[in-house]
């Protein structure tokens, strides 16, 4: 490509509310076989909110809040501020916490009041004795299961839900019709993958995935001949998006998923990469 034939291309792109780094990521558009999206943030807005509470033991929704909001004010996690946000809409006095971590892809561990508290996936919190029914409910809706253990003891699932953005199931549509494969890619749970998956026309779900194995992901789909595009937001993405032979980074999403990216869309609208895709066979035929 010719600088000036890459400046207009990428001209017209930021007109549609893409950024796109130089000539080449524009060629690589072009080759595309397979696109990966993310989850969380990136098929789904990555503004969750709680739309369910189911306690055991003698503990109320309030008293699981407050230890849980509390812990998660230390996290930069989506879920976190959703945890957060329904327990200061309760008005909830926030118990002290000490001995925060959070592990990627899992959730947080935290000393709460005097108590260990863990809050996160299964993998993480462990068997929810009592509360399986309420977990699994909250998954065929497609919504993530949060899990609770009190000193060892589960405590409480919370259900949390994270919408889905309106283009996205346009997006699948329009990248299946340019003969793309797409893909789900997501540290979320099977059962709540699938549900989002089918809503937005997305065939190929790969569920539970550790931030590490995402980049292993894309190099598995590189390994049999693709030529993938990975689409994400977060900072469990950014391995994943400079692996990917494209990276494209949702603008509303984490600053260090935008560093790793070749692309940005700036509003996180899906159809972005169908108009770079477009644009890029535009640019390169102009230019032979
Ligand atoms: P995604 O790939 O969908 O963006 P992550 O890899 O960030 O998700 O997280 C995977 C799973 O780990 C989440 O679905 C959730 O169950 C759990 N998790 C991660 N961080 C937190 C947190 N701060 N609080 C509660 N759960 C968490
Ligand atoms: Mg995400």
């Amino acid at each position: 490509a010719t600088p000036t034939a890459v400046m207009v291309g990428t001209g017209r792109a930021a007109e549609l509310g893409i950024l796109i780094g130089d000539g080449q990521a524009l060629e690589q558009a072009r080759r595309l076989t397979a696109v990966v999206l993310d989850k969380t943030g990136t098929i789904t807005r990555g503004r969750p909110a709680v739309t369910a509470v189911t306690t055991r033991g003698g503990w109320t929704d309030d008293a699981v809040l407050a230890l849980v909001a509390a812990a998660e004010a230390g996290s930069e996690h989506p879920l976190g501020e959703a945890l957060l946000a329904a327990a200061r809409e309760r008005g909830l006095a926030l118990p002290g916490v000490t001995a925060f971590e959070a592990l990627p892809g899992r959730g947080i561990t935290a000393t709460v009041g005097g108590r260990a508290l863990r809050v996160g996936n299964r993998a993480l919190v462990g068997e929810p004795t009592g509360l399986t029914a309420a977990a699994d409910a909250a998954a065929r809706d497609g919504a993530t299961p949060v899990y609770v253990a009190v000193d060892g003891e589960p405590v409480a699932v919370l259900a949390v839900a994270d919408p889905v953005r309106p283009e996205s199931a346009e997006a699948v549509a329009q990248l299946r019709a340019l003969g793309l494969e797409v893909w789900m890619l997501t540290g979320d749970t099977e059962a709540t993958a699938r549900a989002i998956a089918v809503r937005v026309g997305i065939e190929h779900v790969r569920a539970e995935v550790r931030p590490a194995q995402k980049a292993e992901a894309v190099a598995a789909l590189q390994a049999e001949g693709h030529v993938v595009a990975m689409c994400g937001d977060g900072i469990n993405d950014a391995p994943a998006l400079a692996r990917a032979d494209l990276g494209i980074a949702v603008g509303t999403g984490t600053d260090v998923a935008i560093a790793a990216s070749d692309v940005t869309l700036v509003g996180g609208d899906l159809r972005g990469i169908v108009a770079a895709i477009a644009l890029s066979r535009r640019t390169v035929t102009t230019i032979r």
